[in-house]
């Protein structure tokens, strides 16, 4: 040790001070920019907007600046020998790590260039929302031609050995190779689109109970008994109203989650257990990583893996209805008295192919995925042409999930990721299905009992597990090396396709 240190020169714990509080900096910044977009969407005036955009603009460049300034390179080429002399594992060698990943990434791309795709998304994103509400496809096509033409000068600045998805990808889930994602996607198009298909051949199941009135009074009560129980606390946690229900955090010890109200259905509680989700992976990160770019989830596809597990393997589960259906039943009598547990749990899993995806089942979401994944390759590579887009999704809807697209709107329009120029970001959240899966069974290893544990309303030792397995480590590692800590091995589908098979089997008496 002492050898290595000599090695390393003795200025390495000074730079080493001095690259963490430039950091700490950057991130402060960062946080702050985040705070104002939060107060954006779920407390600010309408009115505030204009303003509230150049304020957002000034702090994000500040926090960008901070970041990518010479200071930190310098520091980060001073500190290589000391980073050498660390354990792989130790958290300084993990900072130096991932901040040289991020750092060269960000200075591969010219300022100008980032610039562009912001303004062009911020743009895109406008013309997108009138062009859904009028279903006017060509009114968007070339602000869709804009932002991918500027994805393939983004993906020029790195010149990829393999694929140009590749490049996209890794700004969502760093590390991971489309070939990977491929593979995995044609494993579950395989076996879901005919589990699709047997479904609907089965005799369809009633869940009508599931659309009436529900006070949202009384949701909002129901919830945040949930959350309650979950491990919410009104010190570390807030919960808001918004429209599109989202998750974010100020801090390790300021969770916000946001969720949305509709009178005539329950899908916000599924929504609520969500974002939960979310905010439990931050809130589960080491203190001592705080302020560092390590203090945030590893990736997109790991963090859905964990709104994903609490939505669905947690909040889809008989166990938790057990415990819970009879307090719904109480809060909701005359909509649900009548219903009993079991059809209960059987209509929150039914599944029919529907034209949107935030509103598809946890099986046909899938499908929803995989037709984007596919369609963003052709898009980036040229060979699908932009113009003929909504024919190509219309034809892959009907390949995979049997229906017809009627409009539009409902069809290529329907998201906003490509409005704002997001490509690449869309296989993640199939990717934490898929994952969520591998995480749940290493867990029942480990807790045998954790079903009756659900069944009691007892969430402590599942979420205890997970921060000391999953969370703790924050950024630390790659999403998949964070992966094979947790499950010891790669990606694998496997697990996801058969908890599918089992559970809808049950359901639907396949
Ligand atoms: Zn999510």
């Amino acid at each position: 040790m002492a050898t290595a240190e000599r090695a390393a020169g003795a200025r390495a714990p000074e730079q080493f001070a001095r690259l963490r509080q430039l950091l700490a900096e950057a991130v402060d910044l960062g946080k702050v920019a985040g705070l104002l977009a939060w107060d954006q969407r779920t407390h600010m005036p309408p009115a505030g907007a204009p303003a509230r955009a150049e304020q957002l603009g000034t702090v994000a460049r500040l926090a960008h600046e901070r970041f990518v300034s010479d200071e930190i390179g310098e520091l980060l080429e001073e500190l290589r020998d000391y980073e050498s002399s660390l354990e792989r594992e130790s958290y300084e060698a993990s900072l130096i790590r991932t901040v040289r990943y991020d750092y060269e990434k960000e200075r591969r791309v010219p300022a100008a260039l980032r610039a562009e795709i912001t303004r062009a998304g911020a743009l895109g994103q406008s013309v997108w929302e009138k062009a859904r509400a009028e279903s006017d496809f060509a009114a968007f096509l070339p602000y869709l031609e804009r932002n991918v033409e500027l994805q393939r000068e983004y993906v020029a600045c790195f010149d990829p050995a393999d694929e140009d998805y590749d490049v996209l990808l890794d700004d969502y889930e760093p590390g991971t190779k489309t070939a990977e994602v491929r593979a995995v996607f044609e494993r579950l198009k395989e076996d879901l689109v005919p589990l699709i298909e047997a479904i609907g051949d089965a005799e369809q199941l009633d869940d009508s109970f599931l659309r009436g009135s529900f006070p949202i009074a009384g949701q909002r009560a129901f919830e945040h008994e949930v959350l309650i129980a979950f491990g919410f606390d009104e010190e570390s946690w807030r919960i808001d109203e918004t429209v599109h229900p989202f998750a974010w955090n100020a801090s390790l010890a300021d969770i916000r989650l946001t969720t949305r109200h509709r009178e005539e259905d329950l899908h916000s509680v599924f929504a609520t257990m969500h974002e939960f989700g979310h905010g439990l992976y931050e809130r589960g990160i080491d203190a001592a990583l705080e302020r560092t770019p390590l203090a945030r989830g590893v990736s997109l596809g790991l963090h859905e893996s964990q709104s994903r597990m609490w939505e669905n393997l947690v909040g889809r589960s008989l166990a938790f209805w057990t415990r819970f259906f009879p307090r719904l039943r109480e809060t909701f009598p005359e909509q649900l008295g009548g219903v009993a547990l079991e059809d209960f749990y059987r209509g929150v899993n039914s599944v029919e192919p529907s034209l949107i995806r935030i509103e598809a089942d946890e099986l046909t979401y899938n499908l929803h995925i995989i037709l984007r994944f596919e369609l963003e390759q052709e898009m980036l590579s040229g060979s699908l042409a932009l113009a003929d887009l909504p024919d190509a999704w219309d034809a892959r809807m009907k390949a995979y999930l049997g229906i017809d697209v009627p409009d539009v709107a409902d069809g290529c329009l329907q998201d906003t990721h490509w409005a704002g120029g997001a490509i690449g970001y869309f296989p993640t959240y199939s990717l934490g299905n898929v994952i969520s899966v591998q995480i749940w069974e290493r867990a029942r290893a480990d807790l045998p009992d954790v079903e009756e544990q659900i069944a009691r309303g007892d969430f402590a030792p599942l979420r205890e597990w997970l921060r000391e397995h999953v969370h703790r480590t924050g950024r630390m590692f790659l999403p998949g090396e964070t992966l094979e800590r947790v499950v010891g091995g790669p990606i694998d589908p496997g697990p996801y396709v058969a908890y599918l098979r089992q559970k809808l089997g049950a359901v639907y008496g396949l």
